[in-house]
């Protein structure tokens, strides 16, 4: 690549601009990383590597629902308030232990819920419908079918049930099912180490104090590394370095060799202190999968392939990066995990009513911060507007709307959908 030759004026030139369709589309064909296995008890937010069937049925033996008496259903057939059915209680089954002893025909026995129904009962009656006429008999006011107020064995999960499919991201609830169904540990897809690499020679550390003039306070690798985190990522090597290209290529060497991601922030546009691009060309059989995306802000962003390792180039500007990686880097990092839909656009999303116009020119996707707010029960999306150079603006922004390429701005009280840097 030539950015510049003797006599010519500079011609800046992304190499390979991709929409963000095309982006996702590549993120999504990414194979995900080799399983592990772990604790049922770490796997919430982790993705399942295969599918799970129960070794067991839930429950796993008939349970009561309700408190009241375990009966033979038929024995209460036709009760009413003014026939009611008389039973002889023969004893109360105790929780978390098999009944002592069988229902008969004419008997009942008292059970909690959650009980263990006694062989011969196939129903319970609330001790709502019942009255006790004396310490071993009660009268029932109400029948009851074959099955009420009982839950079956396997009612809850049957055995050999495909409860939960490989690429599920595991929620609370599902390690509850897990746990159900007595597994102690689960194969899920590893989770991708990513190192973290700011490039600058403006770039200070935030604890600078007297911050000299012309420098600025690392931003990018805090909300990045935040970012990673939020994905499922591990944050690895976290650096700022200046604008020199051999010393940018020794840190990108020792990165991609330690980790499955690296996220470098500035220099990927293609100005003659743009490193990265050449840090790349350094690199044999490193594959350039894109340099330059359609949208703003954030055209300056580089994807490239180096074997199984993957390198993201973002824009400095601090709105830039973040966008960038909200839109491509966190699917891509959910997709190393082996979520099935990453970057599926119907995911952490929210329909909000646009408060004011969005102007917006016609030819490019914009991509517009937005803070959300609740109007009465109704969301609203207020566009926050300023250059993509300050941080207050994005710490005011909920996510953003795309204003496609081919629509001219977007008018107060459209029903938009805002893309949220957090997940709910
Ligand atoms: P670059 O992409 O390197 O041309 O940077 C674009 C803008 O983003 C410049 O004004 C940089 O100073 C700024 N910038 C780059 N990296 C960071 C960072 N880590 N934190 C805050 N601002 C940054
Ligand atoms: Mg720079």
């Amino acid at each position: 690549m030539q950015l510049l030759s003797e006599g010519d004026e500079p011609v800046p030139e992304f190499l390979k601009v991709k929409t963000a369709e095309e982006i996702v589309e590549m993120v999504r064909s990414f194979a995900p990383l080799e399983a592990e296995i772990v604790s049922v008890q770490e796997a919430s937010g982790r993705v399942l590597a295969e599918d799970v069937t129960a070794p067991e049925p839930v429950p796993h033996f008939a349970r009561a629902t309700m408190d009241g008496y375990a009966v033979r259903a038929r024995d209460t057939f036709g009760a009413g308030e003014s026939l009611p059915a008389l039973l002889e209680v023969i004893g109360e089954v105790a929780m978390g232990r098999p009944a002592e002893t069988a229902v008969r025909p004419g008997t009942a026995a008292a059970i909690p819920t959650g009980g263990m129904l006694p062989d011969g009962a196939d129903a319970v009656v609330m001790v709502e419908y019942t009255q006790p006429l004396d310490a071993h008999a009660i009268e029932v006011t109400r029948p009851v079918a074959p099955g009420d107020n009982v839950l079956q064995v396997g009612d809850d999960v049957a055995l050999g049930e495909k409860v939960l499919e490989r690429g599920r991201k595991l929620r609370p609830q599902d390690v509850g099912l897990l746990a159900a169904i007595g597994m102690e540990e689960v194969r899920v897809f590893r989770r991708p180490r990513v190192a973290i690499i700011s490039t600058g020679d403006e770039i200070v550390p935030p604890e600078t104090r007297d911050l000299p003039p012309g420098k600025i306070r690392d931003i990018n690798t805090y909300v990045v590394a935040s970012q990673v985190r939020e994905a499922g990522g591990r944050v690895g090597t976290i650096q700022v370095v200046a604008d020199d290209l051999d010393e940018l290529e020794a840190v990108c060497r020792e990165a991609l060799a330690a980790h499955d991601v690296v996220v470098l922030s500035g220099g990927s546009s293609v100005g003659i202190r743009d490193f990265t691009i050449q840090v790349l060309e350094r690199f044999p059989g490193s594959e350039l999968l894109a340099h330059g995306v359609a949208i703003r802000p954030g055209k300056p962003t580089i994807l490239a392939r180096l074997g199984e390792k993957i390198l993201w180039g973002l824009p400095g500007q601090p709105a830039s990066a973040m966008i960038v990686f909200t839109a491509f880097v966190r699917p891509c990092l959910l997709r190393l995990q082996g979520v099935e839909n990453a970057g599926n656009l119907e995911t952490n999303v929210r329909q909000a009513e646009l408060a004011r116009n969005i102007p917006s020119v016609h030819g490019r996707a914009d991509y517009v911060r937005v803070s959300l707010s609740n109007d009465k029960g109704r969301l609203t999306a207020d566009p926050v507007f300023g250059k993509s150079a300050m941080i207050s603006t994005l710490s005011k922004a909920d996510g953003y709307v795309i204003v496609p390429e081919h629509v001219e701005g977007l008018e107060a009280g459209t029903l938009v959908t805002v893309h949220l840097f957090s997940s709910p």
